[in-house]
């Protein structure tokens, strides 16, 4: 394992701009609290935090500007995407400081947010008004039921975010949500502040009017209620306890929420698979953003024949991760983000060890690069009743199984509650995708770990089981945030008997056109 340079301290943000973005919250009547770099432990801001009476003005604030919005025409509400997706390119320099300090990743996986939220801003601009187009679907009685479908926005939306990918995830499902003709009030998590309020300020920059998309902040189990109080619509990501909390409120109130959760991903090497490729796709599905990545693969199960092949190459490409905290892409993996985090990690392993687990790679804290450093670290002769087996660790850790045949590969990734992120690999994409088809997860890569499916933006993202049913990108990424009405005129004849006409008549004469409607297959 090797450590980069450390050109530049990760800690340093300009005091200006700090100051600047944190006058962007709607925040500051409750206690604030101290927020500390991870890479360094050095202080970053004394976070204003929201009350009830903050969280009130941020949504009537918010109402007020989304009925002017949404009277907008959709293309000039996706020209302030475009020239959002412009502005968080040609300043990635400073978003990507602000990403790397709240967490402590590494410039490589920051990088993967600001890619993240252009492609989402691309496609939400380009599609955003053929979703929201009205359609005239058939009538009851054809020509003369004349039937409009047309979307309604929901109205405010509250976007609860996570601190791990904390641009993409904040970000990225409030575009459509505002492209739809929402507002949104975003509630960052309290460690990654800076990088939602910098979108803030960045999406204001490119037109979005002011108060359409604000910022409450504060720990979400002290404002989470108050604010799926006030929200038309909630959209969650974080564990999936959390998520259970989060669908209990907004059940109780009949609102929707999509809920993205965690996962214990895994990753199935199949014996013709391009052994040397898969290894080394491996380190990046698992150790992006040093594992905290709700994609990310834990589990890998590699067929036999080429079991020894697979780990030899991938142990060997994981000892050779430069581990830093530098301002440039010299590294690929960053700190770990809380301590909490670095105690689950070292619990997770511990408990392996422990119970017979043998460590191929890592497996130890790096105190001497920041206090949150821990090696990317992969298991062999994992079972099950250790804890690392089935719960997920959301960190730099791996197991990897040997399996005899494709079934039993199947049965083994199937044998978890979650099902958010899985990975195929084989020489014969034919046979891999019938495999992928049978493996329980909301996506599946084949011939790579977690990015083929999460980029393609076009297509649905989200989970089975206890990953959350929510689902972002694509056309249902939008369409959650939306209501369909159904107008129908009726013209020159009333749906019901005609003058003179019987009702056994019109009974008789309704029978006879659902027969010919049959034969038609309409
Ligand atoms: P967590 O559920 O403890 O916290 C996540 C966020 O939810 C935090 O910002 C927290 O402040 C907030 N929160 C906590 N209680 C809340 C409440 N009652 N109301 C509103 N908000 C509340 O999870 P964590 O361990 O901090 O985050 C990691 C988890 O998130 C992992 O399980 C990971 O897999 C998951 N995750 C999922 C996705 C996805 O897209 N599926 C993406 C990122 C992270």
């Amino acid at each position: 394992m090797t450590t980069a340079p450390q050109t530049a301290p990760a800690d340093a943000l300009p005091s200006e701009l700090v100051r600047r973005l944190l006058t962007l919250a709607t925040a500051g009547s409750a206690p604030s609290v101290e927020v500390f770099a991870p890479a360094t432990g050095v202080k970053i801001a004394d976070l204003p935090q929201s009350d009830t009476a903050d969280i009130e003005n941020a949504f009537v604030t918010a109402r007020r500007a989304q009925r002017e919005w949404v009277q907008r025409p959709v293309r000039e509400r996706v020209a302030v995407l475009r020239r959002f997706h412009d502005l968080v390119l040609a300043e990635q320099d400073i978003i990507l400081d602000i990403v790397q300090t709240e967490t402590g990743k590494s410039r490589v996986h920051a990088f993967d947010e600001v890619g993240d939220v252009a492609v989402n801003a691309r496609y939400y601009a380009a599609q955003a008004q053929r979703l929201l187009a009205p359609r005239n679907p058939r009538g009851v009685l054809p020509v003369l039921t004349r039937v409009e479908v047309r979307h309604r926005p929901k109205g405010v939306v509250a976007v609860i975010s996570p601190w791990n990918y904390p641009l993409a995830l904040a970000v990225s499902d409030a575009l459509p949500a505002l492209a739809a003709g929402n507002a949104v009030v975003a509630r960052p998590d309290n460690q990654t502040a800076l990088t939602a309020l910098w979108a803030i300020d960045a999406a204001e920059r490119a037109g979005l009017p002011k108060g359409l998309w604000q910022a409450v902040l504060g720990r979400g189990s002290v404002i989470g209620g108050e604010i799926i109080a006030r929200a038309d619509y909630v959209d969650y990501t974080g564990s999936s306890s959390t998520g259970r909390t989060i669908a209990r409120q907004a059940g109780e109130r009949l609102i929707g929420c999509s809920l993205e959760l965690g996962g214990k991903n895994p990753m199935l090497v199949l014996a013709d698979a391009d052994v040397s490729a898969a290894a080394k796709i491996a380190v990046r599905a698992c150790f992006a953003s040093a594992g905290q990545l709700c994609e990310s693969i834990e589990r890998i199960y590699v067929h036999d024949s080429v079991y020894e092949r697979f780990v030899t190459e991938f142990a060997q490409h994981t000892r050779n991760l430069a581990l830093g905290s530098a301002r440039d892409y010299s590294y690929e993996i960053g700190s770990l983000t809380f301590q909490r985090q670095i105690d689950t990690v070292t619990a997770h392993v511990e408990d392996a060890v422990a119970k017979g687990a043998t460590v191929l790679a890592g497996g130890r804290a790096r105190p001497d690069l920041g206090p949150y450093f821990y090696e990317p670290t992969i298991l062999a002769d994992v079972r099950d009743g250790m804890t690392v087996y089935r719960e997920e660790t959301f960190g730099p850790v791996v197991s990897v199984y040997r399996v005899g045949s494709d079934e039993e590969a199947v049965e083994r990734a199937n044998d978890s509650a979650y099902g958010l992120n899985a990975s195929v690999w084989s020489r014969d994409t034919g046979r891999a995708r019938q495999i992928a088809a049978r493996v329980e997860a909301g996506s599946v890569n084949v011939n790579e770990g977690f990015i083929a499916a999460w980029g393609s933006v076009a297509a649905p993202s989200g989970g089975l089981g206890i990953s959350g049913g929510g689902r972002r990108h694509g056309p249902e990424g939008l369409r959650k945030y939306i209501d369909t009405q159904t107008i129908a005129v009726q013209r020159a004849l009333p749906i019901a008997p005609l003058p003179g006409m019987s009702e056994a008549m019109w009974a008789k004469t309704m029978t006879l056109y659902f027969g010919v409607m049959k034969a038609l297959r309409q």
